[in-house]
């Protein structure tokens, strides 16, 4: 019986209790075929299922220990990119990150990023989602300890689908990933986000973690950078962030990739700090990484440096992202297949384009 078409979705997209539902009949149990495939990475149970395997792998060495970037194949000829970063930890040592795609492509058109090149192909399934998951930690052997929704994809464009892969991912029956070491990452979708507060009220999803992609100190800039904020402007994205429910010590991630020439002067961080300021938040600083055909340069170390100097004499809490993986394109915002680009649409008779 195969187990990844429609009359049988793939278990890797289910809750254990969801499955059982749907497989009263597998001789063992349902409950035991789930566990033991999240658990130990054993399908001998479900006979027909296909298991996520990497169509290619590419690792580089960083300070802390090897980046690994991979990629799955999904139909109809797309293939999603994850990418697992090291981290040594106060007791040293050596945990995995592991950064997850929601979407093929992305359709939020942000400049300096390298999915956005692509458009949005389409959004991922669950078991698209979790695969990811079960390649790394069954496949490559590497469990994360954390999963962020930092890879290719708007989250909150494919709200459905995070949900329920973090509800698979999270099972106690199952993978028991737990819910405080998951992080969503959004350009801050004023719809989305009060439908993803209304679920993080929800018994069980208090520590889910939260982190929205600033980058720009103003509305000018912010609208030039990321084509969202014409429509959901940096006032509103407050008030969203302000009505976020936190429980416990926990902070909102603010991330700020610092763009040399951009966003990265001494009177920005003055902004970004003030307009900060009312936040239970974090300002997490990420050196820009350039994409392909990219207008801009990496800043360099002094610049960062002097930039989280800034929001700290303006009274900011921040840290600073560490880069890993740069030279093969696995660093935030470069991944992005270039093959895979959606169609563009060629205006005919427009001037730029005759010949
Ligand atoms: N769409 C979601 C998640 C994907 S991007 C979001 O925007 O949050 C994950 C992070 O990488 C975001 O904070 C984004 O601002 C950052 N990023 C995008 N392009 C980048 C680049 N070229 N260099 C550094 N960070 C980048």
């Amino acid at each position: 019986m195969p187990f990844n078409d429609a009359n049988a979705p793939s278990p890797l997209g289910l809750t254990a209790h969801e499955f059982a539902r749907a497989h009263a009949r597998i001789p063992g149990g349902a409950a035991d075929a789930y566990r033991r495939l999240f658990r130990d990475g054993d399908a001998t149970a479900l006979p027909g299922l296909t298991l996520p395997e990497p169509a290619r792998v590419q690792r580089s060495q960083s300070p802390e220990g090897e980046v690994v970037k991979f990629v799955l194949r999904v139909p109809p000829n797309l293939e999603t990119e994850s990418v697992l970063i090291p981290m040594v930890g106060r007791t040293r040592g050596r945990t995995y990150t592991l950064c997850v795609s929601s979407q093929v492509g992305c359709a939020m058109g942000c400049t300096f990023c390298e999915t956005a090149q692509m458009g949005l192909l389409r959004s991922l399934t669950p078991a698209e989602i979790v695969a990811q998951w079960f390649a790394a930690t069954h496949h490559l052997r590497l469990r994360p300890k954390n999963i962020v929704f930092m890879g290719m994809g708007e989250p909150l464009d494919n709200l459905a689908g995070v949900l329920a892969a973090i509800r698979a991912l999270t099972d106690h029956l199952g993978a028991a990933h737990p819910m405080s070491r998951i992080v969503v990452s959004t350009v801050g979708r004023l719809d989305g986000l009060a439908r993803l507060a209304a679920q993080v009220r929800e018994p069980g999803w208090h520590r889910l973690g939260l982190a929205v992609s600033i980058n720009a100190p103003n509305d000018q800039i912010r609208s030039r950078i990321m084509p969202i904020n014409r429509a959901m402007p940096m006032a509103a994205l407050r008030e969203a962030l302000l009505a976020w429910p936190i429980f416990g010590a926990a902070k909102i991630c603010l991330e700020y990739v610092l763009i040399p020439g951009v966003n990265d002067a001494t009177e920005h961080a003055r902004e970004l700090a003030s307009w900060a300021r009312p936040l239970p938040a974090c300002i997490n600083v990420i050196p820009y990484n350039p994409r392909r055909d990219s207008p801009w340069p990496a800043p360099d170390e002094a610049s960062v440096d002097h930039f989280l100097g800034d929001l700290v004499a303006a009274g900011a809490y921040c840290k600073r992202r560490r880069t890993k993986g740069r030279e093969m394109m696995g660093a935030c915002g470069q991944l992005g297949n270039p093959q895979l680009r959606r169609p563009r649409l060629v205006r005919l008779g427009a001037p730029a384009s005759s010949p």
